[in-house]
């Protein structure tokens, strides 16, 4: 059966080998224009558009133990959840960190074993790498029901890989650019507040693992005014289990 992702190639022969080539690298890549803005705008399930009266709180690249502890803790004053997208390789090093995300009603997610670029990754290892972190995920009480590829660069075997573990994949509406430099408490609620609305789902990093160190510090600091913020919108702050996202 054909889907969307079904994209024709003709046969690889001698003479068609360059073109075969590029075939497969696009049936390897395709899906990863996902990424996108107008891309994501047409697909907005994985994107991941809710229920317009729910804003979805998304956390990446964690867990970290020097400072994922202070988002749930500023999560627990501000009385709201979140998704934690996570690294299996972190994970396993703090997997005591894992439980207290799930022991305080937040949602574990899987990103990845580690934070390379899905596109670059040699056949077979995503496969691998989304299953073991999906059993780590749900060996510390998490349910694994959420997949974000790092970068947001969603392969054609990251697909099939979380389609094959019951993960849904979801990118994000909007994000905060915290992870620049030159980011600042300021920028961050800026940015994400030019898209804020009904139904968004907002990306945000608890931990600088793969960007400039300190970088999470920003996101932390632009919580309490971003939830302030939804709050005063009439919109209620929370996981993606709580998001409504309708998957075809
Ligand atoms: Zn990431």
């Amino acid at each position: 059966m054909r889907t969307r992702l079904d994209i024709s190639c003709p046969p690889i022969g001698r003479a068609a080998l360059p073109l075969g080539l590029a075939c497969l690298a696009l049936l390897h890549a395709g899906p990863a224009v996902t990424w996108l803005p107008p891309v994501r705008r047409r697909l907005p399930s994985i994107a991941g558009v809710g229920d317009p009266g729910h804003v979805a709180l998304t956390f990446d690249d964690g867990p970290h133990p020097g400072s994922t502890p202070h988002f749930l803790d500023e999560l627990g004053r501000l009385g709201c959840h979140a998704t934690f997208f996570v690294l299996g390789e972190l994970l396993e090093r703090h997997e005591w960190l894992g439980r207290r995300i799930v022991a305080e009603g937040h949602e574990l997610a899987v990103h990845g074993w580690r934070h390379g670029n899905p596109l670059l990754a040699p056949p077979g290892r995503l496969t691998a790498e989304i299953g073991r972190t999906a059993d780590l995920v749900r060996a510390v009480g998490g349910r694994a029901t959420w997949y974000r590829p790092p970068y947001g660069a969603l392969s054609l075997e990251a697909l099939l890989a979380a389609r094959l573990r019951g993960l849904r994949p979801v990118l994000w509406t909007v994000w905060g650019r915290d992870w620049e430099a030159a980011a600042t408490p300021g920028s961050v609620l800026a940015t994400v507040a030019a898209g804020l609305r009904g139904g968004a789902t907002v990306l945000l990093h608890d931990s600088d693992h793969a960007s400039v160190p300190g970088s999470w510090r920003p996101a932390l600091d632009a919580l309490p005014a971003l939830v302030e913020r939804c709050r005063v919108m009439g919109l209620r702050v929370g996981p993606l289990r709580e998001h409504g996202i309708a998957f075809p």
